[in-house]
């Protein structure tokens, strides 16, 4: 500490710590208060405490000065909150006469007030300002009492409200601004009070003296308020969170804990929707160029999020994706409105009027639409029907509500629009309202239903990850998930091969690059899916990984087998002798008139997905029993290219279509015995095959000859170990729903890559390590020859340094093979222990797509394969 000379002393600086509702509600909280407080003062500090009301206490104070409110039912809410307060004062082990006697009175004075009748504005601020003095008053002689020297200082007395130009009635008085200009003698004024102090949040004066009130959630301004005030050393808010979060843990509980964030991300964060700062709490901060610390107050040790001034070496990345509801657009057709002067402020006059803000804008040449924010604006049907009248004076008028906007964060946006393309084409298949892009280039959003936002976030964030958008691998920036914190110290679940190590690395030593499977895998991932009770049979893509002895696994796990070639057939049939034919599909794409008939001569089930076929070899279907692939228009999928589906895709039949191929089937005098579709790969929501099982068995019903159904595959793998696995549980209830409804269709699935990937790994060995302009690249010696995937979809595989295990992480590199291409990068910006020439990297999640797409591009040999039984 090299501010002050002696704790405690005047010229000590301030650090202020702001607790929120829960942070406030029980005696063990207060407890961590007082310890925090004395570690900070211990620390040379001279502190502020700045509290909200105990939960739930601001939201029945609205409630009890709500206009409309009969007076019968006001004294009811007002003892209910007289008898909650008195029972925490008791459980603070306090008096509540003593020390909340005269609040009590006040409470229920003010329900008795005259202005309550008309719920006058400044009443309304009287009532709400109540939550914070109870908790403040309670807090302060519950930490005196057990030692602590603190004094109760009233909020009012020194944070002043700022009367802004055009402000409604309502914000002048229920959403103000705080001055931050201290007034002449504050800072003496202030001093004087102590040298601990605890104040409330939410609530200030205006320049009559009379009480005004920060806005829902403002506390946490009020502390950043005081913190500009008196020059901190730093604002603390203490929480029930962590931290700020890439986005909102709750909806996607991959989201990762945001460790340092700059003060205007930090604000577009939390304007755009994260609730845990108070949007306008960072302004304060910035300006006075204070540090905001977040805190989590059951974890105190846990070091959050610290926002503060930008960082020079900044790169720029979506650093959160977040979310608001209860948006409500306003559309306005304006007749003649391109190159007429004046049109735009006729149109905000009247928002103006309406004492309404406008948040987002889009315009065209004839029609503009607004967002209006309902954290800004009271917006009520009242208003917005008045708003609407006098706006059909100027334009016609339509109001599309609810809305949410769903905004991405992060500095230099316009730089990374070539990564957002597999986001964007998400929101294509919503209904977009209006997409904004900010002038600060920090931030891109999109105003979509309500009704759709949710579900849209898991994936969104994934997407942006996978596209390497958000940046997940820069430490300095990026935690721990969510997930990870919630899990806590249970360990994660540690890989087949961690416990196979030493044999890996003996396999390492009879040559590299090696692809190791682990059969065991193999068997839990079939059995998973064997317990899915709804489904009649499953198959498994050989494409995924054809060799022999995964095969003969699966063979023996009850599978068939989905083959794409004549080459795949020949393959199962050499590798299973005996196999019934029954066991065996082939869904071929645009393949030659000699592949269907090498299939049809081993009698294995044909698919086919257009009607060439028919039309042109139709001897061969002749009295055969067919599947038929069905394009439902979309595709899915975690990149462009294993989308399979969509008018994009060359896969499938359009359901426009369905009739003319049916004709022509029956003309042939082939029954369309199944119906197919395959939408792509990397799904992880369940609900997707219940989308796909209700098209399949709409068409179905349209036709009538169908016996069975194949919903594909896709199922989702992470990329990472510690994530959440592929649901096998909702995908298990889900299919028994679709089952229940049309139990007359065989249901049949074939996945591929879920069965075998993390079962696969690939050992590589290193080659040279060498640092070029400050990145640090680890060659190894096998690329994208090898490993196709990380360059033709981006995929994420993790890497670990075998030979290195338990060393910690030291070095961020890029993972690079030996191929003359820029595009051969296995991995990018990843943490391995220091790392060296001749070390084993291990390339996880390759037993799928791995060895089956390796090539000899450049004259490198092939991969070898081993297998663990
Ligand atoms: N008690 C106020 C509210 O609930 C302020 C706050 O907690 O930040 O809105
Ligand atoms: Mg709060």
């Amino acid at each position: 500490m090299t501010h002050t000379d002696s704790p405690g002393a005047r010229s000590a600086p301030w650090v202020v710590l702001k607790f929120g509702g829960s942070s406030v509600s029980s005696r063990t909280r207060w407890d961590t208060i007082g310890g925090l407080v004395a570690k900070r003062k211990s620390e040379g500090f001279r502190v502020l405490v700045v509290v909200s009301a105990v939960s739930g206490v601001t939201n029945a104070l609205v409630a009890l000065s709500a206009p409309g409110g009969d007076i019968a039912q006001r004294r009811e809410q007002a003892a209910a909150l007289e008898t909650r307060h008195r029972t925490f004062a008791q459980e603070l082990g306090l008096d509540p006469e003593t020390v909340i006697g005269d609040l009590i009175a006040q409470l229920h004075a003010l329900v008795d007030d005259p202005r309550a009748a008309v719920s006058a504005l400044d009443w309304q601020a009287d009532v709400l300002a109540l939550g914070e003095l109870f908790s403040s008053r309670l807090g302060s002689a519950y930490l005196s009492a057990n030692g602590l020297d603190l004094r109760w200082s009233d909020a009012r007395a020194f944070l002043r409200a700022q009367v802004l130009p055009n402000q409604s009635d309502w914000a002048a008085r229920l959403s103000v601004n705080c001055r931050l200009q201290p007034e002449p003698g504050f800072h003496e004024r202030f001093a004087a009070q102590g040298d601990t102090l605890i104040t409330q949040g939410f609530i200030c004066a205006d320049d009559d003296g009379r009480t005004a009130i920060l806005g829902r959630g403002g506390s946490d301004t009020s502390a950043a308020c005081f913190g500009a005030l008196l020059g901190a050393q730093r604002v603390e808010t203490w929480t029930d969170v962590p931290g700020m979060f890439s986005a909102n843990p709750r909806q996607v509980p991959q989201a990762r804990l945001l460790t340092r964030l700059d003060y205007e991300e930090a604000q577009e964060i939390a304007s755009t929707g994260a609730k845990v700062l108070h949007p306008r709490c960072i302004s304060p901060c910035r300006e006075a160029r204070v540090p905001l610390w977040i805190r989590d107050t059951s974890r105190p040790d846990f070091e959050g999020t610290v926002i503060g001034p930008r960082l020079a070496d900044a790169a720029p990345g979506v650093k959160a994706i977040s979310t608001k509801r209860g948006i409500v657009l306003v559309s306005m057709d304006g007749i003649g409105m391109w190159q007429q002067v004046g049109f735009l402020a006729d149109v905000f006059e009247r928002f103006k009027r309406h004492g309404l803000s406008v948040d987002l804008i889009g315009s065209s040449e004839a029609n503009v639409t607004v967002s209006l924010d309902p954290s800004d604006n009271l917006v009520t049907t009242d208003v917005l029907e008045r708003l609407a009248a006098d706006l059909s004076e100027v334009c016609r008028v339509k109001v599309i509500a609810p809305c949410a906007a769903i905004t991405l964060v992060g500095r230099g946006m316009r730089s990374l629009l070539h990564k957002l393309s597999d986001v964007l084409a998400e929101f294509g298949r919503e209904r977009v309202h209006l997409i904004s892009q900010s002038s600060n280039d920090l931030n891109l959003t999109f105003v979509v239903d309500e009704a759709v936002a949710e579900g849209m976030l898991p994936r969104l964030h994934e997407l942006l990850i996978h596209a390497q958008a958000m940046p997940v691998e820069e430490t300095a920036v990026f935690g721990p998930s969510w997930q990870e914190l919630e899990r806590g110290a249970a360990p994660l679940p540690s890989p087949w091969w961690a416990q196979r190590r030493q044999v890996l690395m003996q396999q390492a030593g009879q040559g590299t690059p090696c692809y190791v499977y682990d059969l065991p895998t193999v068997r839990e991932k079939a059995r998973g899916l064997r317990r899915i009770g709804a489904l009649d049979r499953r198959f498994y893509a050989i494409k995924a990984n054809p060799h022999p002895q995964i095969l003969r696994t699966l063979e023996a796990e009850g599978f068939g087998f989905e083959c794409v070639s004549a080459g795949e057939i020949e393959h199962v049939f050499n590798s299973l002798p005996g196999l019934d034919p029954t066991r065996v599909l082939f869904t071929p794409s645009f393949a030659a008139r000699s592949e269907y008939e090498a299939a049809l001569a081993h009698d294995v089930w044909v698919t086919l997905d257009s009607v060439y076929p028919l039309r042109h070899w139709p001897e061969l279907f002749a009295g055969r029993d067919l599947w038929l692939r069905l394009d439902p228009g979309y595709g899915r999928g975690h990149h462009e290219k294993v989308r399979t589906g969509g008018s994009g895709a060359k896969f499938g039949l359009p359901l426009a279509a369905l009739e003319d191929f049916a004709q022509e089937a029956r003309r042939v005098g082939a029954r369309i015995f199944g119906l197919h579709a395959h939408l792509g790969s990397g799904i992880l929501d369940a609900s997707h095959w219940r989308d796909v099982f209700g098209r399949l068995a709409a068409a179905a019903e349209s036709l009538g000859t169908i016996s069975a159904l194949n919903l594909g595959g896709g199922l989702g793998v992470p990329a990472e170990r510690g994530a959440d696995p592929f649901d096998l549980d909702a995908l298990a209830h889900t299919l028994a729903e679709a089952k229940a409804l049309c139990p007359q269709y065989s249901l049949w699935m074939e996945p591929g890559r879920y069965l075998v990937a993390d079962a696969g790994v690939l050992l590589l060995r290193v080659t040279q390590v060498i640092d070029k302009g400050g990145v640090l690249r680890v060659g190894v010696d096998g690329g994208m020859n090898t490993l196709l995937r990380p360059a033709l979809y981006n995929a994420r595989h993790e890497v670990f340094n075998l030979s290195r295990l338990d060393e910690g992480d030291a070095i961020s590199c890029d993972v690079v093979g030996p191929i003359c291409e820029t595009g051969d990068v296995l991995a990018r910006r990843r943490r391995l222990p220091e790392t060296f020439e001749g070390d084993v990297l291990l390339v996880d999640t390759t037993g799928a797509y791995g060895a089956v797409m390796a090539s000899a591009y450049n004259l490198r040999g092939l991969p070898a394969e081993a297998v663990l039984e």
